[in-house]
């Protein structure tokens, strides 16, 4: 049995009921057979692949909190420090009640190649909690961050381990963590990334991962001389990143028509409200019925359903697993072009398969989202400086970083005789910065 494989099904054994971390695991190391073949022996020799995919630390820990009514709740914390070998651990903390400790190893293996593709020196890992935010009072979510940082605080540093929002985490919640390490470990240093702009954020963090991904999507179109101007784009999730996604896709001339949340989504052939969507989503707190309650030419559906939409460009920015081969194959139907991911390994592994085997193309979150995590590196870097660059320099700089995602995910993939599999390069990409640190360094 090839050494991939061998190590394919060891993670499966060793970590049994983790089907995310089994599904990352494949598509990564399947990817990347064509180096791992051509140096399996002295892979073997240095366990170059156990070193991998085993974690270097996971840290699980009790979260007890009161309600407002004064009764105790205990959730989960957990953060998996995974791969430091390129720079300190560097990934978002997910509050969902869906968290468990495979949700956050499929995340942190991502997050390893992801933060290898930008460029910048910033190794990967992830965390969060099972807890549910949702419906909570801000007092609430106030003593919920406090404790989870009472603990985590012991684990993580500017130069150690630098966590940031992910689902369930944003602006308020990085606040009130930021608040409590500070009061723990008498420290203001740049252990948090999406902070507040009065207390060391970064301007463009906000809108970082949705800009990027449509940055990246129009130098994929470009290169196969394609004008992203007038196309009608269907973009699922109604968060952070698909809001910024549809502000920018709106900026470069494209219609966006739809957005979802995890109740139901919106149809709006006149083209997404963003500046209504911002008031619902960010201000409000809403769910999309008020939007459909102003918008009265939009509509409302419950479930889910925005692939069913005839688009030409797809951007999945919801959550894991949220287009399926169902999804893919309406998508094709429909005439659509491109799929680029805005979430974290939101198409299923047969619908990707399906959009590339049909000439759809395809971007993987790891390089399409990778834009969130540059600029939070960009806020670490400014905060090492005591400076604050302004908006137009940071998202000049993530225009750049994403345009040189595109050429190196595209030269990595041509190179291996793989041209336009971006998946392939991807990974690829990633993986070979990673391996040559690994190898600098020595078993460790
Ligand atoms: P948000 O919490 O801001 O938004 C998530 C959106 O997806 C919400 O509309 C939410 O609906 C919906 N959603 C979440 N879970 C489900 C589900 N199980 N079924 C259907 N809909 C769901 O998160 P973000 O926008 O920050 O993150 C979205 C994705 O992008 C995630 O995969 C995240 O890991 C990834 N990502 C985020 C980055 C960032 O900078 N924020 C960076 C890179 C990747 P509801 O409000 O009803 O829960």
């Amino acid at each position: 049995m090839s050494y991939i494989d061998e190590i394919i099904g060891q993670v499966i054994e060793k970590n049994p009921d983790e089907p995310e971390f089994h599904q990352a695991v494949r598509e990564v190391l399947d990817s990347i057979r064509v180096i791992v073949d051509a140096n399996e022996a002295q892979f073997r020799r240095d366990a170059l692949l156990e070193r991998l995919v085993n974690p270097e630390r996971q840290i699980k820990f009790r979260v007890p909190w009161l309600d407002d009514q004064g009764n105790a709740h205990v959730n989960t914390g957990y953060r998996v420090q995974f791969n430091s070998a390129i720079g300190p651990y560097k990934g978002g903390l997910r509050l969902h009640p869906s968290v468990n400790i495979g949700i956050i190893k499929f995340l942190g293996f991502e997050q390893i190649f992801k933060n290898s593709l930008t460029g910048l020196p910033i190794g990967g890992g992830k965390g969060g909690s099972d807890f549910d935010p949702k419906g909570k009072s801000d007092r609430e979510i106030m003593r919920f961050c406090q404790s989870f940082m009472s603990e985590l605080c012991k684990y993580i540093g500017a130069d150690t381990d630098v966590p940031a929002g992910d689902i369930g985490t944003g602006a308020r919640e990085i606040g009130y963590m930021f608040g409590q390490y500070k009061k723990l470990r008498g420290l203001f240093e740049g252990v948090l990334t999406g902070k507040g702009l009065s207390y060391g954020g970064s301007l463009a963090r906000t809108e970082a991962t949705g800009y990027g991904l449509l940055y990246i999507t129009d130098a994929l179109l470009r290169d196969h001389d394609i004008d992203i101007k007038g196309k009608t784009v269907a973009v699922s999730g109604a968060g952070n990143v698909a809001i910024y996604a549809i502000e920018k896709a709106q900026q470069l001339g494209a219609k966006v028509v739809t957005c979802s949340d995890s109740t139901g989504w919106i149809y709006d052939p006149d083209g997404i409200d963003v500046a209504l969507l911002k008031e619902i989503k960010e201000v409000r707190r809403e769910r999309l019925t008020a939007y459909k309650n102003a918008k009265l030419t939009s509509e409302y559906h419950e479930g889910r359903g925005v692939w069913q939409i005839k688009c030409d460009i797809a951007l999945p920015c919801a959550t894991q697993n949220e287009l399926t081969l169902d999804d893919a194959k309406l998508l094709k139907e429909n005439g659509c072009i491109a799929v680029c991911e805005g979430a974290n390994m939101p198409t299923t592994e047969d619908a990707t398969k399906f959009l590339q085997e049909n000439g759809i193309l395809f971007i993987p979150g790891k390089a399409s989202n990778c834009g969130g995590v540059a600029t939070s590196a960009l806020e670490m870097s400014q905060n090492s400086e005591r400076l604050s660059w302004p908006f137009e320099e940071v998202d000049a700089k993530l225009k750049g970083i994403m345009e040189n995602v595109y050429a190196n995910i595209s030269a990595a993939a041509k190179k291996y005789g793989m041209d336009g599999n971006y998946v392939a390069g991807a990974n690829i990409a990633g993986f070979e910065k990673v391996l040559d640190a690994m190898n600098a360094q020595g078993i460790v």
